[in-house]
């Protein structure tokens, strides 16, 4: 194992990391996996208590999964989407469709080229109306779409974006409607509205120049899975379709069942012009991801003129294991009714951390789906690491967010397995120097 991590400090450049800490805190070098569970070189356990990163859905190694990749492999592994098509994108076009009420399914490969994608098509969508002006962005406080350059430019956490400011293209950020922020005596609702029209206010002043508002549906994961009210959501869509400014939900961290239904924006029964889909699309399992658009902005891209066209692709676009992933994945939330199951599970599960809620060193404990979080009261310097590290310790993975612990485990994740998790995170509560 030892040797093994020598050689990923020396060969692999891991993501979002000081890579001088990887010698005082190494990696877990990870041999398998097994429903909630990853497995170390040493055989050690740990729970996947964030699904890693937010991606799995059915747990490691799920075997229907794993059926449909293997039999995908043994028809085509991949052909380019341009000039070519084949079932599974077909046939996931069609049920993505179905699903989210958008249609003309275009295919990236992670979530920041979801994101790419639907601002460029946005931008492109009013040049081709005839309004080229209509180019800039707004999205949320705190908000995040991503980090290559374009998501970057609307995402809005100083850590991932002020060293590469210079490179960003300038947008706009409006109030969050995140409830913490509420004033004492105001409701999550009442504060979403007051946020909602200071969104008012900028497109009031700034649509003729606004291509697209890109939001996370209620909840900001990176922010500290920050929820807000969905009333906020129903606001935006109200005030976008006046101004006519598009409305992008970017559903890449909370689609697939993850807020409890489906798609976030259920809850607030609105349809965006725009959705981003990625991370649970595949159940965790290939890099995949899709931008599903209105008939309106389709058609605003069907003509004779080459240039009229959506001019953008990468070489993955489409790929038929991921695809085939995707489809076994919405094949079991069909067939187990895992919407309507994870309902009852997520009961029983905020029951199993009442005593995490109501720690004296917790705030804001808050819950959406099968999404935990809550904020360290008197949290110092170093506290998410030495947090990471004492849970890890006791065979769960978490990664805490500056002060916010969350939880958001795969589906499959057990009511034993929750309550061992529970008891690790007050384990790590009543440790005063964490
Ligand atoms: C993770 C995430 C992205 C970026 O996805 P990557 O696959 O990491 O590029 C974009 N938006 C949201 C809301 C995310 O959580």
């Amino acid at each position: 194992m030892d040797d093994l991590l020598n050689r990923s400090r020396a060969a692999v450049w891991h993501p979002c990391t000081q890579m001088k800490q990887l010698e005082a805190a190494p990696p877990l070098a990870i041999a398998r996996g097994e429903g909630a569970w990853l497995i170390d070189t040493d055989g050690r356990r740990y729970l996947d208590a964030i699904s890693s990163w937010w991606v799995n859905l059915f747990g490691h190694c799920n075997p229907r999964i794993n059926a449909a990749i293997i039999d995908q492999l043994g028809k085509i592994e991949h052909v380019m989407l341009a000039g070519a098509t084949h079932e599974p994108v077909v046939d996931l076009s069609e049920r993505l469709a179905k699903l989210t009420g958008l249609g003309h399914a275009f295919y990236g490969s992670d979530g920041s080229s979801a994101t790419e994608i639907a601002l460029k098509m946005s931008a492109h969508f009013w040049r081709n109306s005839g309004q080229p002006e209509k180019n800039g962005f707004i999205s949320l406080k705190n908000g995040y779409h991503g980090e290559t350059l374009g998501a970057l430019s609307v995402t809005d956490i100083p850590l991932f974006k002020d060293t590469y400011a210079p490179l960003l293209r300038h947008s706009v950020q409006v109030p969050t409607p995140d409830a913490r922020l509420a004033e004492p005596g105001e409701t999550a609702e009442a504060y979403a509205l007051r946020c909602a029209a200071a969104l008012e206010a900028h497109l009031a002043e700034h649509a003729a120049t606004t291509a697209a508002f890109i939001v996370e549906p209620l909840v900001q994961g990176a922010a500290g899975m920050a929820i807000y009210h969905p009333t906020y959501l129903k606001r935006a869509r109200d005030l976008c379709t006046q101004y006519r400014v598009h409305l992008i939900a970017d559903e890449i961290a909370v689609g697939f069942g993850r807020t409890g239904t489906m798609f976030a924006c259920e809850q607030a029964n609105i349809r965006p012009d725009f959705i981003c889909l990625s991370k649970g699309i595949t159940g965790g399992y290939l890099p995949l991801s899709a931008v599903l658009a209105t008939d309106d902005v389709y058609a605003a891209f069907y003509g004779n003129a080459t240039a009229r066209g959506f001019l953008h692709s990468h070489s993955y676009t489409g790929n038929p294991l991921a695809c085939r992933a995707a489809l076994a994945v919405l094949d079991i939330f069909e067939h187990d009714q895992v919407i309507a199951a994870n309902r009852v599970k997520s009961i029983e599960f905020t029951g199993i951390l009442s005593e995490v809620a109501a720690h004296p060193r917790v705030r804001h404990f808050r819950h959406l789906g099968m999404i935990w979080a809550f904020d360290v009261a008197d949290a110092t310097a170093g506290f998410s690491t030495r947090f990471h590290q004492a849970a890890l310790a006791q065979g769960v993975f978490l990664r805490p967010i500056g002060r916010t612990v969350y939880a958001m485990p795969p589906y499959v994740t057990s009511a034993d397995e929750m309550r061992g998790l529970a008891d690790v995170v007050l384990a790590c509560l009543d440790t005063p120097a964490i």
